[in-house]
This record gives structure tokens, sequence and C-alpha cells, in this order.
């Protein structure tokens, strides 16, 4: 397998490179390495005009068909773009939501009218999304659900409780998974709702995480209400259409984020280095392994691709996320441990370290997205044919 790319897409990179190097200067130079997880709370405004600024300049919805306002890129140079944003040290984006997963459910199961209404504030910067489908009973087991939604009066009433909402403090609008016939069959009587948040009825309380800092929350809907029409697929077929944003959740991204880990270890080993830690074999022997850990997670996404350049990942997706969830965790550990007896020094929220900040988020790596067992369980039942429990 050919895991270079050509001419053409090089060029590309140059130009992606270019354009970040121009822009993240004067009022965006501050944002470089901020944001992303573990660091959402910082610079919220600047991050949304940054937002803003992508949009103009068309570096959303790369892979989207032009029809749809997209720019219909390959998957290489969508792969390319992330590379050179995450290398770039480009903020983390407060649009992924909407991008990544709203977007293309949209063009998957939308309707027309919900594409043109929808599709053009993502594009643009403008409108931010959040996902509202974890519950306090209801995580791993999502069909379990308990917020219901009532059609009256021309409009979907809603009401419940939903948890661990990333970046709902900063979202205009919500795509719910809520039950609105509790009399079906439990993964039949779902569906799924598009719920502005800025109307009454919608509250949202910010949960305080172990890095003191809060990037998700608490979203109570208590009466809240949406238009008929902002529903995905019919009335009962919200499983669907939410199984189907789960698979695109993890594709092309895969690649940025690798590159932003890249960065990360960078740190680490330069860190291992300035304060003499890699001369301890234990430290030198994890900084091997860690770079070879980088090394397979780039090789299992590219022969992913290659096997199948365009389709929506399936249980592939699972493997990677089985793969650098555990990294991640594991380079948070090495990121204290070449720190030394000043990881356990310092403060809260901004005040962290960067080492202390890797190693407390990533405890949240092998839950979010799908925890690990029920990663292995997907891959057991559905790509091994084992039997179920
Ligand atoms: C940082 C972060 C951001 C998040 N953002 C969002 C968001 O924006 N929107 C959203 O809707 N949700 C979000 N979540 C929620 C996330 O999807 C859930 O936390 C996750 O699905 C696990 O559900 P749970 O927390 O209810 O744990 P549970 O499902 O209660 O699981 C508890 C433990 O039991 C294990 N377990 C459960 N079922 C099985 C099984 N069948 N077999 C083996 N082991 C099992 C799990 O692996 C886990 O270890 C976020 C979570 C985190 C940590």
């Amino acid at each position: 397998m050919d895991f270079r790319f050509d001419s053409a897409d090089e060029r590309f990179r140059d130009e992606v490179r270019t354009w970040l190097a121009e822009n993240l200067t004067g009022e965006f130079a501050q944002l470089i390495d901020k944001g992303g997880p573990g660091r959402e709370h910082e610079l919220i405004p600047e991050r949304q005009a940054w937002e803003r600024r992508l949009g103009e300049a068309g570096w959303i919805g790369l892979g989207w068909p032009q029809e749809a306002g997209g720019r219909g890129l390959s998957w290489t140079r969508q792969v390319i773009f992330a590379e050179e944003y995450a290398r770039a040290g480009a903020p983390g984006r407060v649009g992924h939501i909407g991008e990544q997963l709203l977007g293309p459910t949209l063009l998957m199961s939308g309707t027309a009218e919900q594409r043109r209404r929808f599709l053009p504030g993502i594009l643009a910067g403008t409108e931010l999304w959040c996902q509202g489908y974890s519950e306090p009973d209801a995580g791993s087991d999502l069909a379990a659900v308990r917020t219901r939604a009532e059609l009256r009066d021309g409009e979907w009433h809603v009401t419940g409780q939903k948890v661990w909402t990333s970046l709902a403090q900063f979202a205009d609008w919500c795509f719910v998974l809520a039950r609105t016939d509790p009399a079906a069959e439990r993964h039949r009587g779902l569906s799924y709702l598009l719920v502005p948040m800025n109307r009454p009825g919608v509250e949202v309380r910010p949960i305080t995480q172990l890095t003191g800092t809060s990037e998700f929350n608490e979203v109570y809907f208590d009466d809240a209400r949406t238009a008929a029409g902002n529903i995905v697929g019919a009335p009962g077929e919200g499983w669907k259409v939410a199984m189907g944003t789960l698979a695109v959740e993890r594709g092309v991204s895969t690649f940025g984020q690798q590159m932003g880990f890249q960065r990360e270890y960078d740190a680490v080993l330069s860190t291992a280095r300035d304060n003499g830690a890699i001369e301890d074999p234990d430290i030198a022997a994890r900084l091997v392994d860690a770079w070879i850990g980088l090394r397979v997670m780039r090789y299992t996404a590219l022969r992913t691709l290659g096997a199948a350049p365009g389709a929506v990942p399936g249980a592939e997706s699972n493997i990677a996320k089985l793969l650098w969830a555990p990294w991640h965790q594991r380079l948070g550990e090495l990121a204290v441990d070449v720190a030394g007896p000043a990881a356990t020094l310092g403060g809260r929220g901004d005040e962290l370290s960067d080492a202390q900040r890797l190693f407390l988020f990533t405890r949240a790596d092998t839950i979010y997205g799908g925890s690990s067992e029920i990663q292995r369980n997907v891959i057991a039942e559905r790509m091994l044919g084992l039997p179920r429990g």
C-alpha cells in the first residue's frame, strides 16, 4: 500500500499551511493550542470568531457535497486539512458537533427544508450545536432514554433531563433523543428532535470536572418547545437516525486527533530531555512505547481509509477508539511521571500545567464516545460474531 500523497494533494497541503500561518496571527495568535478536550473553557468568544473566520474561508464542511454548500473534497484532502490544522496548533473547534455530527446526519436523513435551514449556519460557523443523548440512567444503554416529547398544537413539547452534554452552555441548538411513544418497544418509541437552546423551558447547569473546569453540563427541558418540522426521520425512527450519527462520529477527524497527540507527545519528550527524566530506563521505555503506539494508530487509520475510501467507518471506528483512548490515558500518566514531584503542585482550571491537565482529562477518554467495554462488546458481537452477553 502506498501511504504517500500525490503532488496535487501536496499543493493543497501547502495552501492549507499558508492559510493557517497567515490567519493564526493578530487577534487569533492567542488561540494557538487553546480549546479542545480538557480546555473547552478557554477563550470562547475568540474561538467563536475563529469559527466564523473558518466559515468565511470555506474550511468548514470540506467533505460535504457542493449542492449542500460544502466543497465536496476527497477524503485525502480532508485528512490533509485535519493534519495541518492540528500541526499548526489551531484551536479546538467550538463548531465540531454541528459539522461532524448533526450536519452529516441531516445529509443522510434530513429533509431538503432542514438542510436549507440548518446547514448554512454550521458552514458559516454562526450556529453551534450540542448532542443531547445521555441521561442519568441512559449512557451505554442509550435506548433507556426517558426524556419525552409530545406533539401538541403544532409543536413538540420536550420534558426531561440530559447529562454530560458537551458545550451546551454555548450551543444555539441541541439534537435531542426523546421518547415520543411510551407504549412502543424501547428502541422504537424514540425520535430525533432539533431543539433551540435559547428559549423558555431550557436550563443548562455546568458540571465541574476533575480539571476544575466545565466542558459538559446537565440540561433540563421543562416543556421546551420546538416546531413540528424539527424532527429528523419519522416519529419513532430516532434510534436509527441516532445510530447513523454515532457511525460518523469517528472518521477523518481521527487524523487531526493523531497529529494533536503527536504534539502532546513531543512536549512530554521535550520535558523528559530537559529535566533528565529520560535517563530513567522505565521512562525511556514508556516514551518508546508511546511513539510506537502513535505509529500503530496512524497506520491502522490509513489502512482503514485505504480499504474503503470515503465509506462511513463501521466497526473499524470501534477498533480506533479502543486503540487511542487507553494510549492517550497512558500518555497522561507518563506526562505526570516525567514532570516528577512538580506534577503534584499547582491549582485548578487555568492554573493546571499541561501535564496535569493531560493526566486529569484523559481519565474521561475511555468513557465518552462509548466506553472501552462497549467498544469490546461491539467488536465481539458485530465483527467476530460472538454470542451476546
Ligand atoms: C468528557 C465527556 C463528554 C461527553 N459528552 C457528551 C455529549 O456531548 N452528549 C451526550 O449525550 N453524552 C456525552 N457524554 C456521555 C457519554 O456518552 C457517556 O458517559 C457514556 O456513553 C457512558 O455512559 P454512562 O456515563 O452513563 O456510564 P454507564 O453506561 O452507566 O457505564 C458505567 C460503566 O459500566 C460499563 N458498562 C455499561 N454497560 C456495559 C455492558 N453492557 N457491558 C460491559 N460494561 C458495561 C461501562 O463501560 C462503564 O465502565 C460525555 C461523557 C464524557 C466523559
